[in-house]
Parts: C-alpha cells; sequence; structure tokens
C-alpha cells in the first residue's frame, strides 16, 4: 500500500536525483492534478492510499518530468492573470513576466472603450483573452504562424467566454500584409520569439527541447521582430496608437532605439518584479 504521503516523498527524492528546481512542489502539484485537488489539500490526504491506476499516472507524470518535461505540458494547465488557460507543447506557456504586459496595458487603457487591437503571436492567446476580460469591449485580432496554437487559443478563448471578442487569424508577419485585417489599431501587443540563436543554445532542456522553438528564438540576434513589428507598426496603427512589447533581460536599449527609429515617440520602459526592464512602449506620431 502506497499512501499519498509515501508516494510524495519518493517522487521528490527521484526529481531531486533527476536535478528538477523544486522536486517537492512538482511531486505535490503533479499529484495533485491526479487526485483533482489542491496542492494544499493534500496535507489532509496524508495517509489516504493510491488506487492502482493512480499510481500508475503519478509514475508516468512523474517520469516526464524527470527528462525535464515541464509541469505545465504535463497537466495540460497553467494559471495566467487569475485565469485557468489550457497549454500543450504546441504553446509557449505563459510566464509571469507577462502578466505585467497584459497589466500595463490595462491600466493604461482601462477608460478607452472599443479599443482595436492587434496580438501578434498570440501563442495560447493569453494575452489576447485577458485583455478581452478586462478592457471594455475591445474588439481583438490575434495573430500567429501556429494552426495548432490557434486551435488551442480558440479553445481558451471559449472556455473563457470571450470568443465574440477576438478574431484569430493565421498568419506570418514577414510574409502577410496585415493592412488586410485593419491599417486603423489602436494598440499593437507583442511577446515575441527574442532568444537570440547564440542564446538559444544555452537554455534549459525545459524550454530548449520542450518549448516551441519557434516561440522562444527568432534564429537571428533576438531583435528581428522588433524591427519588423515596429516597421509595419506605423502603417497599422492609428496616429496616437501604440505598441507594448516585452522584452528579455538587456534588449531595451536596441529596442528603444528601433522604435526611435521607426518614429515612435514617448518611449518607455517598465521593470519587472525583479528590476529588469521587460517592457517597452511607444506611441505612433
Ligand atoms: N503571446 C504568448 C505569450 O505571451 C505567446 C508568445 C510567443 O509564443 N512568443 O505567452
Amino acid at each position: 500500500m502506497l499512501t499519498v504521503l509515501d508516494s510524495i516523498k519518493l517522487s521528490e527524492e527521484y526529481l531531486q536525483k533527476k536535478e528538477i528546481e523544486a522536486p517537492r512542489i512538482n511531486a505535490e502539484l503533479l499529484l495533485a492534478d491526479i487526485l483533482s485537488c489542491k496542492r494544499l489539500d493534500l496535507y489532509l490526504k496524508f495517509d489516504q492510499p493510491l488506487k492502482q491506476n493512480e499510481i500508475q499516472k503519478y509514475r508516468e507524470y512523474i517520469s516526464r518530468r524527470g527528462k525535464g518535461e515541464p509541469l505545465q505540458y504535463i497537466i495540460e494547465k497553467v494559471e495566467f492573470y487569475g485565469m485557468n488557460l489550457r497549454v500543450n507543447s504546441s504553446v509557449l506557456i505563459p510566464r509571469p513576466e507577462t502578466e505585467i504586459l497584459v497589466e500595463t496595458i490595462i491600466e493604461e487603457n482601462k477608460d478607452n472603450a472599443n479599443l482595436n487591437i492587434l496580438d501578434i503571436g498570440c501563442g495560447s492567446g493569453n494575452i489576447s483573452i485577458a485583455l478581452a476580460k478586462n478592457l471594455n469591449n475591445a474588439k481583438i485580432f490575434a495573430i500567429d504562424i501556429s494552426e495548432e496554437a490557434l486551435l488551442l487559443a480558440k479553445e481558451n478563448a471559449k472556455e473563457l467566454d470571450v470568443l465574440d471578442l477576438i478574431q484569430f487569424f493565421r498568419g506570418d508577419i514577414f510574409h502577410n500584409n496585415l493592412k488586410e485585417i485593419s491599417s486603423n489599431f489602436d494598440l499593437i501587443v507583442s511577446n515575441p520569439p527574442y532568444v537570440s540563436k547564440q542564446d538559444f543554445k544555452n537554455l534549459q532542456t525545459e524550454i530548449k527541447e520542450y518549448e516551441p522553438d519557434i516561440a522562444v528564438t527568432d534564429f537571428a540576434d533576438g531583435l528581428k521582430y522588433y524591427r519588423k513589428i515596429s516597421e509595419i507598426g506605423s502603417d497599422l496603427l492609428k496616429h496616437g496608437g501604440k505598441i507594448y512589447f516585452e522584452i528579455a533581460m538587456g534588449q531595451s536599449e536596441d529596442v528603444k532605439n528601433i522604435l526611435k527609429k521607426n518614429n515612435f515617440k514617448n518611449i518607455l520602459s517598465k521593470k519587472d518584479y525583479s528590476g529588469v526592464e521587460r517592457i517597452i512602449l511607444g506611441e505612433r506620431l
């Protein structure tokens, strides 16, 4: 007989050996998912024996996590901006930094209704859905190059009741003319692939081996998408319209200069909770 506590301890030891960060929390979260309870509720069940099928599933989950698969892909969900989103290996796992991007946009635009917003590289739909839920009647156009990502994003939008506020398009900003969608956007938002080809090699297994590479790296210097989006931004935005970018650590000066070169003004940055400049915004003349 294997109890909840025994199995957590064994799994923690195993994940520790495999050098997984925070092995205990990972072990608990995976079991909580299998038992459909909150992590802290496990503490009330420590002596409960696990059923055979639960043990089997837990073994599979722990083995996958031990190989480096991200927890969120195993349990197929993530919390973002207070919402539960489904994720799978066709999308980038939404990160807490991106909540700051969303928060900045909502803070600055909460008094504006009916905004036309373009979300470039929507992935799981996290940004579009958070904006749709928190802005007054925003009309959102979400584009992504990946068909699988769009499918999931639509599923998330439906689940969270904002499917009527978001239109999804499959597109590639380097090949499609987004003006066909609209040239009258109030806002463009993007958390593009910003890891350079060089830095990609040194990323941890969880990201490098499991997250979609096209969502993580631009296979160039990390600035390719900022250049392209800033360039097309002038054509797509209204006068006074704004671009909001998430950036990687160390890209602030470069991205500000790219926006300047493309005639954006009032260029500002915002820091994340670790004091790193993470968000850059600029206004079209
Ligand atoms: N917009 C999604 C996010 O912020 C996906 C971004 C991406 O794939 N680079 O998580």
